[in-house]
């Protein structure tokens, strides 16, 4: 029996303190918190963990930089201080990175005025990173050689972070983080409904995947649907202070347009005046994002937005050719949840762009429900303490909190991997000269999961190999993956516990003999379904 199926038998007519719906940053975040803490928890998401919003982010974990423009000061100082945290507690997977901002002459503000907002930047940020520097011209040419100079006033360079591997890996590491305390968590589960009868929650269920309706039961429901929240809470008629609206933003994975060093990110003001960034992602770039009022949570990538990223980026940038659609390899599209105040009524007349980005967190005594809206990956282990703080309210008791639901292994666990790394030459078994040490790589990714790894290739060197030419994935990776990241469709995997399908082009992951192994690891007889629903699936570019 899977994981999954094993959960799905728990949730059928289970009952828990907690149910939480979605799983996303914000729902696997409170999971965890709160399994951690020794309650009792369910969490389900009506597609794969992190696959709505937190797939569709700009993997940046920041302070917030921007948001000086609009005077948010305790938005950016409690950004700042969750990020310096998260770099402190995910060191090998949450990276300090530089920011080049490169200033033009249509740019909002000259370069010494920048660097003064920076030097603000990094002292608001408590100097939890490298400090700021202002350059010239010649210095940013210098600096990145792919940057045009013509117009250019000079430069300045922040620092921030990123995540190195993609967001919905992160998201599952909190998921997996709920799964070690003993939470039943299942994905493709849906919240058809649900009624408050007494004092718990009767919640019909459906399992996506197999059509199958059942019920479980909870004391408290967890609201962390995202861009879904007011729909949710409308099933129930419950009334908040808070709702939603949507943002649209995009980006562009191309092939990698620095050409000097690829582990700093380029800023430049678009023709809108708002930032836009050339944010690494492996051996790509990643070009984005943008901001567009929508109504509905479902987007895509259109022709506009295309044209747009990529003449604001040709224009910024000394390229041989300039980008094409052609050049693209993978699109991201999402809607970010931003919360207004229901009296404040519509927001259209207000400037779109300066709507916070804060998030907020409603409870409802009567009904038993904690509603998150809105929200950054950035600011996730405040919601996880803020959302336990909440259910206590609701008088689950919680243990104390020991900080330990969160973060990478003990420092001695690393060095232990790295010395039984060593011993058996692991990094020699790299196939390719220009990626990471392959030690580097797996402890990142798999933490205590990682030994396994190492006992698995002991065992058997072809777990070893890389599975697929064009991408940097184990066999033994492949295993590991099958029987412990709940993967139900072959997209789980290519998109979110790996980042494949957003840096390998689509031909050559059609064409690769290794995707049909990946299929058969991973679902065995199912393989072939599972292929042909994949590329059935797969949205293509223009
Ligand atoms: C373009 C863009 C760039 C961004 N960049 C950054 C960044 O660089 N750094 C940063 O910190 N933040 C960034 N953000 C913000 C961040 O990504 C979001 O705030 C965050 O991912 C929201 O997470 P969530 O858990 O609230 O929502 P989601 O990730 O959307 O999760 C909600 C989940 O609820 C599920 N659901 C809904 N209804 C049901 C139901 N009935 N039954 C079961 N499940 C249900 C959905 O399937 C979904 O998976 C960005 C956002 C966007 C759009």
């Amino acid at each position: 029996m899977t994981l999954r199926d094993a959960n799905i038998d728990r949730l059928r007519d289970g009952l828990f303190d907690v149910l939480v719906v979605g799983a996303g940053i914000n729902g696997a975040v409170s999971s965890a918190a709160l399994a951690g803490r020794g309650a009792s928890v369910a969490m389900i998401d009506r597609g794969d963990f992190g696959s709505f919003t937190s797939q569709e982010s700009s993997n940046l974990v920041w302070g917030g930089f921007k948001y000086l423009e609009h005077f948010e000061f305790p938005l950016v100082f409690g950004l700042c201080r969750s990020r310096n945290r998260l770099m402190k507690a995910y060191p090998d997977n949450i990276k300090e990175i530089g920011f080049l901002a490169a200033l033009d002459r249509k740019a909002p503000y000259p370069p010494w005025f920048a660097a003064l907002g920076a030097l603000g930047y990094w002292m608001i940020g408590l100097f939890g990173t490298k400090p700021p520097k202002l350059f010239d011209v010649e210095r940013v040419k210098l600096e990145e050689p792919a940057i045009d100079t013509t117009n250019l006033r000079g430069g300045i360079q922040y620092q921030d972070a990123y995540l190195i591997d993609n967001d919905s890996r992160f998201v599952f590491s909190f998921v997996r983080s709920a799964i070690e305390a003993g939470a039943c968590v299942a994905n493709y589960v849906e919240l058809l409904t649900a009624e408050h009868i007494g004092d718990r929650w009767t919640a019909h269920l459906r399992d996506v995947d197999s059509g199958e309706e059942f019920t479980t039961s909870a004391r408290v429901i967890v609201n962390a649907g995202g861009p879904f929240v007011d729909q949710i809470n409308g099933q129930w008629g419950l009334e908040t202070e808070h709702r939603i609206v949507y943002s649209k933003g995009i980006h562009l994975v191309v092939p990698r347009l620095t050409t000097k060093r690829h582990d700093r990110v380029l800023a430049f003001f678009d023709d809108t005046q708002r930032l836009f960034y050339v944010i690494p992602m492996g051996r790509r770039s990643v070009i984005g994002t943008t901001d567009t009022r929508i109504d509905t949570p479902f987007t895509e990538v259109d022709q506009d937005d295309r044209e747009f990223l990529l003449a604001q980026i040709n224009a910024r940038l000394d390229l041989d050719e300039p980008l094409t659609v052609g050049d693209i390899i993978a699109e991201r599209s999402g809607v970010r949840p931003l919360v207004v105040r229901r009296k404040d009524g519509d927001k259209r007349d207000v400037e779109w762009t300066s709507l916070s980005r804060k998030h907020e967190i409603e409870r409802d005594d009567d009904l038993g429900v904690v509603t998150v809206f809105g929200g950054k990956l950035t600011d996730c282990l405040n919601v996880g303490e803020e959302v336990a703080h909440e259910i206590e309210q609701l008088g689950i008791p919680l243990e104390k909190d020991l900080a330990n639901w969160y973060g990478e292994p003990a420092k001695a666990t690393r060095s232990e991997f790295f010395r039984q790394a060593k011993l058996m030459k692991l990094d020699q078994l790299r196939s390719k000269p220009d990626t990471e040490p392959l030690s580097d790589r797996l402890w990142r990714r798999y933490g205590r999961r990682a030994f396994d790894l190492l006992e698995a290739i002991r065992a058997d060197p072809s777990m070893g190999e890389d599975i697929m030419g064009s991408a940097d994935y184990l066999r033994a990776e492949l295993h590991n993956a099958a029987e412990h990241e709940m993967i139900v469709k072959l997209d789980d995997f290519m998109r979110r516990r790996s980042k494949i399908d957003l840096v390998v082009p689509d031909e050559a992951i059609r064409t690769s003999p290794g995707v049909a192994e990946v299929a058969e690891i991973l679902f065995g007889a199912e393989a072939e379904r599972r292929l042909t629903e994949y590329f059935d699936e797969k949205p293509g570019i223009g």
